[in-house]
């Protein structure tokens, strides 16, 4: 390595020349008063305050001048930089201080403007068709009970009186589940409930009687998705369990739920039925709430709700077979109750017209939409 040449003289350095560190000082500061964009500012920082700029490789010279010279012009250069990044620094300030005004100004959003052009969400029509059913029964004293979906055969089948060959525990219309380890065609006792029955079951183990409540909830079948069967479908059935209860009470509580559902002077009508769980069982059907029953007979006026047969078919009903009551340790010599169920699709299909059972579990928005914000 070579001694420091002592000859050397700084001002024979052209790039440290003092007009030249003044002028490059002076070229930068202009620029940067030019720049009228951060963009263009960037452009000028790189040229001006860069690696590369005038400044930057007269301060790399300075390394090379003899120690007495080194101070001066370290001095020179130093000072200028300071000037350059200051201003650069003020600029790049004033630049972003516009920037943000002018995006206040350019994406302002308009509070006043209409704003349905967000289109609002809209509760499934079945949730609110079964809360609506809830609230005429809780305004009669009913209480909303709900149970386990995955239910014991017990819960399912037995208590209800439906003996173990009953065609409803038939591999065809129930899903068995499998529950820990099982032998080959071993059942394990557990099923998707088929039916909200089970909840009466509970209800009436659970508490004493008197007793009124509503069950809402999914129920399971297997059967395949088409137009008017889903695997997943929801129920709402009723129990009420008291001394004195008789068919006359059942079929007053029915007429009330349809006419506050469907309106004043919807009635129902029962024909004689059978279900195990219910003894004497009937079939519940109200009169036709578009035409009211005018339409039998009428080729003119026909009524695409009832096929102008003057009534709609709604769903089992009947008075608590005794042997439910004994099997839930309800005495069957004091108490009597009665039973409702219906399927809430089978129900929003006639009341709104729905046509096909697919659209209400496929989940389309477009399908909830028009039911807008019913509560
Ligand atoms: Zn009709």
């Amino acid at each position: 390595m070579s001694a420091p040449n002592k000859s050397y003289d700084p001002v024979e350095v052209e790039a440290l020349k003092p007009e030249e560190i003044d002028r490059a000082k002076s070229e930068a500061l202009d620029a940067v008063a030019a720049a009228d964009s951060l963009e263009a500012l960037r452009e000028v920082k790189a040229a001006h305050a860069g690696d590369r700029s005038p400044l930057a490789l007269a301060n790399r010279e300075i390394g090379a001048l003899p120690p007495h010279a080194k101070a001066e012009a370290g001095k020179r250069v130093g000072q200028a930089r300071g000037a350059v990044n200051k201003a650069l620094a003020a600029r790049q300030e004033q630049l972003e201080h516009e920037r943000d005004e002018r995006v206040l100004v350019e994406e302002a959003v308009d509070v006043t403007l209409p704003y349905d052009r967000v289109t609002p969400g809209a509760r499934h029509p079945l949730t609110t068709l079964s809360e609506r059913i809830e609230d005429i029964f809780v305004a009669m004293g009913y209480e909303v009970a709900e149970g386990p979906e995955a239910e014991t055969e017990w819960f399912n089948f037995d208590a209800l009186n439906l003996g173990p060959d009953h065609p409803a525990r038939s591999m065809q219309d129930t899903f068995f589940v499998e529950a820990g380890k099982q032998a080959a065609g071993e059942d394990s006792g557990v099923v998707l409930r088929t039916h909200t029955s089970p909840v009466q079951i509970r209800s009436m183990l659970d508490r004493e009687p008197p007793l009124y409540v509503i069950c809402p909830g999914r129920v399971f079948r297997s059967d395949e998705l088409d137009a008017t069967h889903t695997p997943v479908f929801n129920q709402v059935e009723l129990l009420a369990v008291d001394e004195g209860l008789t068919m006359a009470d059942l079929k007053g509580t029915l007429d009330h739920m349809v006419a506050e559902l469907f309106g004043e002077g919807v009635h129902t009508r029962l024909r004689p039925n059978y279900f195990p769980f219910t003894e004497p069982s009937a079939e519940m059907d109200m009169v036709c709430y578009k035409c009211r029953g005018a339409s039998v007979g009428d080729p003119d006026n026909p009524c695409r709700t009832c096929s102008s047969e003057g009534w709609i078919e709604l769903g089992g009903c009947g008075m608590v077979n005794p042997r439910v009551l004994t099997a839930c340790g309800v005495d069957p010599q004091k108490y009597s109750g009665f039973a409702f169920g219906f399927g809430i699709e089978r129900m929003l299909m006639f009341r709104h017209n729905v046509e096909d059972m697919r659209d209400m579990v496929e989940g389309d928005v477009r399908f909830t939409r028009p039911f807008g914000m019913e509560i």
